[in-house]
C-alpha cells in the first residue's frame, strides 16, 4: 500500500494541486493522510476543503482549522495568524465549518498514529526537539507516528528508551521497521526550513519506505491571492523565502 502524507496545506491551492500533481507523477497513492491545519494563513480555503474532499482523504484536525471554526481561542494565536483566522471564518460556508469543526483530532491507521501537534497534545504542542520527542514516545503505542504543526520535516527514533534526531531528505528514504519513530513530513502550503518549495511524503508499505518529497509550485499566484484578500504582508513575504 502507498500512502500520501500531507500537513499544513494552509488554504494554499497552488501547493496543494503540485503536490497532487507529484503523487500522480509518482504513480500515485492507495491513501492520502493529512495531519490538519486545512486552512488558515492562505488565500483559498474553501478550494482546499473541496479538494481534500475530493480525495477522499483521512484529516485530522490542527489549530488552525480549530481557530477558523470558533472551536479554538484567537489568544492561542500571533496577531497575523489571528488576523488570517478571522478572514477565513468569514469565506467558509456553514458546510466547510462543520467538516473542519468535526474532524478528529487523533486517528489511528494500523500502526501509525496521526496527529497535528502531538501525542500528548494533539493540538498544539510542537515536537521540534530531542526532548519533546522523547517524552511523547511515552504518550502513544503504536510504532509510528505522523505529526505536523511545525512545518519542519524532521523526525526522531526511539532507540534504547531514548529518542535521536534522524535526518531527513528527499534523497534519502526512511524505513519505518526496526525502531519506533516520530516523523513530520513538512508543509505543504508554508514550509519553514528554508525550502520554499512544497514538502510532503509517501510511505510505500513494500519495504516500508518512507520518503520526502518537494515540490516547486507558483509561490506567485498564492501571493497575490492574499494580496487581494488583504492578508497580511508578513504572511505573504514568507512564502517566498520558506520561513
Ligand atoms: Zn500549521
Amino acid at each position: 500500500m502507498r500512502v500520501a502524507i500531507i500537513a499544513d496545506i494552509h488554504a494554499n491551492l497552488a501547493a496543494f494541486r503540485a503536490v497532487l500533481d507529484d503523487v500522480r507523477e509518482k504513480g500515485g497513492v492507495d491513501e492520502y493522510w493529512c495531519l490538519g491545519d486545512v486552512v488558515g494563513y492562505g488565500p483559498e480555503p474553501q478550494a482546499c476543503i473541496q479538494l481534500l474532499k475530493d480525495i477522499k482523504t483521512t484529516c485530522i484536525v490542527g489549530n488552525h482549522d480549530l481557530g477558523a471554526v470558533g472551536k479554538l481561542d484567537l489568544a492561542y494565536f500571533n496577531p497575523a495568524a489571528a488576523t488570517a483566522c478571522e478572514w477565513t471564518s468569514r469565506q467558509l460556508t456553514a458546510a466547510d465549518t462543520l467538516f473542519l469543526g468535526n474532524l478528529p483530532r487523533t486517528v489511528e491507521k494500523g500502526d501509525f498514529l496521526l496527529v497535528h501537534g502531538s501525542p500528548a497534545a494533539p493540538v498544539l504542542e510542537y515536537v521540534i526537539s530531542t526532548s519533546a520527542a522523547q517524552k511523547n514516545f511515552e504518550f502513544f503505542k503504536s510504532s509510528f507516528c505522523f505529526v505536523g504543526h511545525s512545518h519542519l520535516p524532521l523526525a526522531y527514533k526511539e532507540e534504547n528508551s531514548r529518542a535521536v534526531p534522524v535526518h531527513l531528505s528527499p534523497d534519502i528514504g526512511l524505513v519505518l521497521q526496526h525502531h519506533r519513530v516520530i516523523v513530520n513530513p513538512g508543509s505543504v502550503g508554508q514550509p519553514r526550513d528554508g525550502d520554499p518549495r512544497a514538502s510532503y511524503a509517501i510511505y510505500d508499505s513494500d519495504g516500508h519506505m518512507f520518503r520526502l518529497h518537494r515540490v516547486p509550485y507558483d509561490i506567485r499566484a498564492t501571493q497575490d491571492k492574499m494580496m487581494q484578500a488583504g492578508l497580511p504582508l508578513p504572511l505573504i513575504a514568507r512564502l517566498e523565502v520558506g520561513k
